[in-house]
């Protein structure tokens, strides 16, 4: 719901702490692609996970010029609002050559069709619509060289799609990690948690839950993240394990990605 939550006046919503904060959750993964051509410059990359309804301003808080591919974890509002203010990005991407391109799930693209139906329609003719393409999610997605690869979780009932790039992955909305979600995290040294509240949620994890698949995945450091009103950050941080903290809007992480083919980078 974002914080302040609308309507609210508790402790956390009226908090001077900047770092309470929080717009509807997304992450952006940047790096530069080394040139294959000796002496051609490098290539500044960047993959956005979800257009939630704040993306317009974390998109110019982050400085976003440029987007090479967008990821979708799942269809609800919190994580696909924001699409149509890809809209300047695409066109570059356009004028470049090619619509901007969207991954989803064969759920995830027909709520995207639907809502944006003045998008996606065959027969769409509105000037100005956002110059994206949507392309199947499918187990591995490379996109120029950096491997994201799917990692299926549970949100309630719902089969949605978490993304382990390199040595870090990104999990927002979760319930329930199934097994051999389980082993495609293993070896992952930064991970991005969800963490609602303390109180269970039918759709969501609580801090407990969190903390305890972070111990489990044995994560140098984790990060929490979609958290709603009923956490604190400062006081929450005290009682989480030393590995364990409470993300912020803005937060920075540095992530070791792979390019195919070998060797390594810092992004
Ligand atoms: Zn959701
Ligand atoms: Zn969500």
């Amino acid at each position: 719901m974002g914080v302040p939550t609308v309507g609210c006046t508790c402790a956390v919503c009226k908090s001077p702490d900047p770092r309470d904060r929080r717009l509807r959750p997304s992450v952006l993964v940047r790096w530069k692609e080394r040139p294959s051509e000796p002496g051609s410059a490098e290539r500044p990359r960047a993959v956005l996970v979800d257009t939630g309804p704040d993306f317009r301003q974390q998109a110019l808080r982050a400085g976003i010029a440029h987007l090479d591919a967008v990821l979708y974890t799942h269809s609800h509002a919190d994580h696909i609002l924001g699409m149509d203010d890809l809209r300047p990005l695409s066109f570059i991407s356009h004028h470049a050559g090619g619509s901007l391109p969207l991954y989803a799930s064969i759920e995830t693209a027909s709520v995207l069709e639907r809502v944006y139906d003045y998008t996606f329609s065959p027969n769409a003719t509105y000037a100005t619509r956002a110059r994206v393409e949507i392309r199947p999610l499918g187990e591995r997605t490379m996109i120029h060289h950096v491997e994201f690869i799917q990692v299926p979780v549970l949100h309630g009932q719902m089969e949605v799609a978490g993304f382990r790039f390199g040595d870090t992955a990104y999990l927002t909305d979760v319930s329930e990690i199934p097994e051999t979600s389980f082993a495609l995290l293993e070896g992952v040294q930064t991970l991005v948690l969800p963490a609602l509240r303390h109180k269970p949620h039918p759709t969501h994890a609580t801090v407990e839950q969190a903390v305890g698949w972070s111990r489990r995945i044995g994560a140098r450091q984790t990060w929490l993240t979609h958290i709603a009103h009923e956490l604190g950050h400062e006081e929450t941080n005290r009682m989480l394990p030393e590995n364990v903290r409470m993300a912020w809007d803005g937060l920075e992480i540095p992530v070791r990605l792979h390019r195919a083919g070998g060797e390594g980078r810092r992004a």
